[in-house]
């Protein structure tokens, strides 16, 4: 179950709900304030609280521009700028808070990006819930033999599919073991009155990676497009990028002048080295460079010619 009741309940009473505020507001995030956008088989992201907006960070940067800024007047065009030159500053200025449920493998890469402040569902506390990731037949992939931290050529349909009941079986069992280390079925109710339950704090390290956890996660804008920039990536794990990409639709709707500066200068620009700029300079002179005479590794070669389409 992606929400329990008790979730969707307190959902729909965050949504019937408004309140007057002399804080700036954005419509488009209002809008799916609270909602649950569904990642993966059951996981989720939602957005529960934000402070500021584009005109925050315009705000922010004429306090340290003051007079200076006539020529870039225009909101757009100091965003863009701002976001050019890597003047990060204005965009902390900006905070929104997640409510995420994602696998345990994920949150594990996804907790790695320290500037934020995570909140997570405890399993000391509470009983996780009997949900485990199971990839999609079509994300049933080869282990890649030219990038050892990736997948190659999806398996055929029969492998696929065996891999599949491996994981279910396996993940079945941990969580039966879980509850048996527990002494509780699902309600609570214990299963044999007459022994007592392992602690729920030690029951856990039955459960594998795969298992769903939830967390409270709130970061200011500069470190989430760091985060998006990173994890919104083709060379991220396709899991933790199934959030990502969730994550930049809400920052389209949150500050839609960053999103746009963040397309155009961070996420589907390129960094090119030194070198790389002497190649590209020889190349439009119309020289005749190779690898070899380019003073780039093979790998490095290979990255620059599928950044400038050859
Ligand atoms: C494709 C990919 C593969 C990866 N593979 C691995 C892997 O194999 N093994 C592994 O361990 N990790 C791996 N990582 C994680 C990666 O090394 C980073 O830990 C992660 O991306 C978080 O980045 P960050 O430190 O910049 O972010 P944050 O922790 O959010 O920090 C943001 C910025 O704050 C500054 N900062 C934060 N904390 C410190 C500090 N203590 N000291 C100095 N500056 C700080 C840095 O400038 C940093 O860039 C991988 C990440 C990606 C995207």
């Amino acid at each position: 179950m992606r929400l329990r009741p008790e979730q969707q309940d307190e959902i729909a009473s965050q949504r019937s709900q408004t309140r007057s505020t002399r804080r700036a507001t954005v419509p488009a995030l209002e809008e799916i304030l609270y909602k649950s956008f569904p990642v993966l088989d059951h996981g989720f992201v939602r957005v529960v609280d934000y402070m500021g907006d584009d005109a925050a960070i315009v705000q922010a940067a004429r306090v340290s521009y003051g007079r200076g800024t006539r020529k870039v007047s225009e909101d757009r065009g100091l965003i863009n700028y701002l976001m050019r030159h890597r003047h990060t500053t204005p965009f902390e200025m900006c905070e929104i808070k997640y409510h995420v449920k994602l696998p345990i493998f994920v949150a594990r890469q996804w907790i790695r990006h320290r500037m934020a402040n995570v909140n997570e569902y405890s399993a000391r506390y509470s009983i996780l819930d009997n949900e485990f990731y199971l990839p999609g037949l079509e994300h049933l992939a080869a282990q890649s033999t030219t990038n050892a931290q990736g997948r190659d050529e999806v398996l055929d349909p029969t492998e696929a599919q065996q891999v599949l009941d491996l994981l279910r079986l396996h993940a079945e069992r941990a969580y039966r073991g879980y509850t048996e280390l527990l002494n509780e079925d699902a309600a609570g109710t214990p299963i044999d009155p007459a022994r007592p339950g392992l602690a729920r704090e030690l029951a856990r390290i039955n459960l594998s990676l795969g298992f769903y956890t939830q967390w409270y996660w709130k970061i200011d804008l500069h470190n989430l497009t760091h985060f998006l920039s990173l994890r919104a990536d083709p060379h991220a794990q396709y899991e933790i990028r199934a959030y990502a990409d969730v994550i930049l639709d809400t920052l389209a709707c949150w500050v839609p002048m960053v999103h746009a500066a963040f397309l155009e200068y961070r996420m589907n620009a390129a960094v090119i080295s030194a070198t790389g700029l002497t190649v590209i300079r020889r190349l439009l002179a119309g020289e005749e460079v190779d690898q070899a005479s380019s003073g780039l590794s093979g790998r490095e070669w290979r990255e620059l010619m599928a950044t400038i389409g050859r």
